[in-house]
């Protein structure tokens, strides 16, 4: 599939990436069995993840407003049991959180083992955002590409895989959505005027995004920057990234408390 899993170290230019890539299949229908194969099958690797209490599975999404994070954990969540599952969206640090350091609020939201962990936004706001805002001074968020390298380090050694996704969306296809927020009367909630003024920082944030990539996707937690103009196409992907991620765990379901042979329920 061509996704990209970004290399440590490796620059990649976003305007180089086809937003509109649907790689072999050529339209909705083509992926549609696939990805419900994919749904059913994530909720039986989470019934072994939950049962076997060994690991978790922390999975970041980043995008531009309208990237599609909201609707991609709704889609591909879908099948799995509420119970373990955890969803944290990060938004604007509350003074609280700012008069911390920056991965306090995170950590906390980190997922237990057997428990799978969606951010919507992350820590990585603190390199994109604050960057592109001058948010704090150069000198602190230069620092935080280590911080994060080490602090993810931490969490894969302690028994969290990580997964990281941008959502690659086209400046134009931003634009269509935000004008179906303005048009359709049920998504009119999400329009939020700010968005615009974030719309005409778009190349920092893909400077800013660009820079994540290239310092902060390791080979313990890769970024995949995944073509997400078409969302059954990201959907699809993303399933498929996480089940093979999930099988590749080889769980186990935990041994029965005692010999279970012979008991007679009366
Ligand atoms: P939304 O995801 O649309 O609800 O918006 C959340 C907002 O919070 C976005 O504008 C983010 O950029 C902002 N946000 C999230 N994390 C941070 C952060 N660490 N510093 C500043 N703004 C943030
Ligand atoms: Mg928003």
């Amino acid at each position: 599939m061509p996704v990209i899993k970004v290399k440590p170290g490796q620059k990649v230019k976003l305007n180089q990436i086809d937003a509109d890539d649907t790689g072999p299949y050529k339209s909705k229908k083509e992926a549609k069995k696939q990805l419900k194969k994919n749904i059913a099958r994530m909720a039986e690797l989470q019934n072994v993840l939950y049962a076997e209490d060994k690991h978790a599975l922390l999975i970041v999404l980043q995008a531009m407003d309208a990237g599609g994070k909201d609707g991609t954990i709704r889609r591909i969540m879908s099948g799995v049991n509420p119970q373990g599952v955890r969803v944290t969206s990060f938004k604007k640090p509350t003074p609280e959180e700012l008069a911390h350091d920056f991965l306090w609020r995170i950590h906390k939201a980190v997922p237990q083992r057997g428990m799978i962990g969606i951010f919507n936004r992350s820590h990585y706001e603190d390199v994109l955002v604050v960057r592109v805002h001058n948010l704090v001074p150069p000198s602190v968020w230069k620092k935080r590409y280590d911080h994060i390298n080490h602090f993810e380090k931490l969490l894969v050694d302690s028994g969290v895989t990580i997964l990281k996704f941008y959502l690659h969306i086209s400046k134009d296809e931003q634009k269509r959505r935000m004008e179906a927020r303005l048009e359709q009367p049920h998504k009119r909630w999400k329009f939020n005027p700010d968005d615009l003024k974030e719309r005409e920082l778009w190349d920092d944030y893909m400077e800013a995004f660009e820079t994540a990539f290239e310092r902060c996707s390791t080979d313990y937690a890769p970024w995949y920057i995944i073509p997400a103009n078409n969302k059954w196409y990201r959907n699809l992907v993303i399933s498929e990234i996480i089940v093979d991620t999930l099988e590749g765990l080889n769980m186990q379901y935990p041994q029965p408390v005692a010999n279970l042979d012979g008991i007679v329920i009366e």
